[in-house]
């Protein structure tokens, strides 16, 4: 049993003071700081005063650490764990793009294989230490059943049209589904996922109007993803995916770059999603973490410059962000707190998943998914479910360090 003391917990949106953390792989006890004795913790960790949150999770995340999703191999998949467990993430959906469907296959069959080891956790010996590397919850399909017209940086010769045979094999380890509901056979598509309540069929890459996106919604889409980019625009007499999905109350991603969204838009998402549909996510390539540079993003050729990716027609091309990155950009646009900033990379994205009663906060009995990070978001210590707590080695956050009392 380890316990944290002197953090600011945050917990069902609250920030504890005076309390600590208890925890083996699942939260045992946030106890006001006298009552920790009845506990034998053997490992305390000193937080010194920094905050204790749920660690994140990314639904959207193609690659990053210069690994992708479509490398289709293990390897790659645990290297993507070890670079977002250093930026706070403890869950993530790998997310592929359109590509042939034996490719696809190819890569599902891949998460599978690692979704299903060791309860999901990922560890790996280096050296002395054993990091902790995040966890894989499913696959996010992004596409092959997109409209060309609002490609983004998905290869248009790979779309093809809503056929739920291609699914049957999967619909074990899909999470979530991106789909341009305006395609014919969509209809059919979203009647039969209805059978599958672990699946989100989101809307995206779509043309659709106001109308078709209400009919979509009514027929089971349930989310939409990144909102504002590769989509039907607001406009005040063609309101389109972006007026629908505002206007009914579905959960959305935000890509939150500043260059994806004006920054200026974040309040009034805020504003009309509420603290509690709207989900922060990277859309990140396998750039992230990484120099400028030239990339490869689904077969395709990405120049990434500024912190921008883009494809050579100026197509911004997924993005380099981070999660940790992600909330310090929405606050600082927002002036939201850290604990409602924290809920839009934690508690949402579980309850969109159906896993709000094991991830996605710290209550006692869900899984010891922690971060400890600072007022500014720069992430200082990662344990996935109560395994880890090695200073992550990340030079960006060597200056701030979070000291560790062990106990006799
Ligand atoms: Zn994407």
């Amino acid at each position: 049993m380890k316990a944290i003391v002197n953090g600011k917990v945050i917990s069902q949106g609250r920030i504890l003071t005076d309390h600590a953390l208890v925890f083996d792989q699942q939260i045992r006890a946030i106890c006001p700081l006298p009552e920790l004795n009845s506990w034998s913790a053997s490992e305390l960790i000193d937080a010194q005063g920094l905050f204790v949150a749920p660690g994140f999770i990314d639904i959207h995340i193609h690659g990053c650490g210069g690994y992708d999703t479509m490398d289709a191999t293990t390897g790659a998949l645990r290297a993507m764990g070890q670079c977002l467990a250093e930026h706070g993430v403890t869950a993530f959906l790998p997310t592929t793009m359109s590509a042939p469907w034996e490719k696809i296959r190819q890569v599902v069959g891949v998460v599978r294989r690692i979704a299903g080891e060791n309860g999901l956790t990922l560890l790996q010996k280096t050296g002395e230490d054993t990091q902790v590397a995040t966890r894989v919850l499913g696959v996010h399909l992004e596409g092959p059943f997109l409209n060309s017209e609002f490609k983004g940086a998905q290869a248009a010769e790979h779309l093809t049209l809503p056929d739920f045979a291609l699914l049957t094999d999967y619909l074990d380890i899909i999470r979530i589904i991106t789909l341009a509901p305006e395609l014919p056979g969509t209809d059919a598509l979203l009647d039969q996922l209805a059978a599958y309540p672990q699946i989100v069929p989101a809307i995206g890459h779509s043309g659709a109007s106001f109308e078709a996106t209400q009919w979509a919604i009514e027929g089971g889409v349930r989310h939409a993803t990144h909102l504002f980019n590769a989509m039907s625009r607001l406009h005040h007499r063609q309101p389109g995916v972006v007026g629908a999905v505002l206007a009914s109350g579905i959960c959305a991603e935000l890509i939150a770059d500043n260059l994806h969204v004006h920054p200026g838009l974040y309040d009034l998402l805020l504003k009309t999603q509420g603290l509690e549909r709207l989900i922060l996510v990277s859309d990140a390539m396998r750039a992230a973490g990484l120099s400028d540079g030239e990339y490869e993003l689904g077969g395709q050729t990405v120049r990434v410059q500024s912190g921008a990716a883009r494809l050579a027609d100026g197509t911004l091309a997924g993005s380099v962000l981070t999660l940790d990155k992600a909330v310090a950009n929405f606050r600082q646009a927002t002036g939201c707190g850290l604990a409602e900033a924290i809920g839009l990379v934690t508690r949402n994205p579980a309850k969109l998943l159906g896993l709000g009663h094991r991830i996605g906060d710290l209550r006692v009995g869900m899984e010891a998914d922690i971060v400890v990070l600072d007022e500014g978001c720069n992430i200082v210590e990662v344990f996935v479910r109560g395994l880890g707590g090695t200073l992550l080695r990340c030079p960006a956050h060597k200056k701030v360090t979070a000291g560790r009392l062990h106990l006799a």
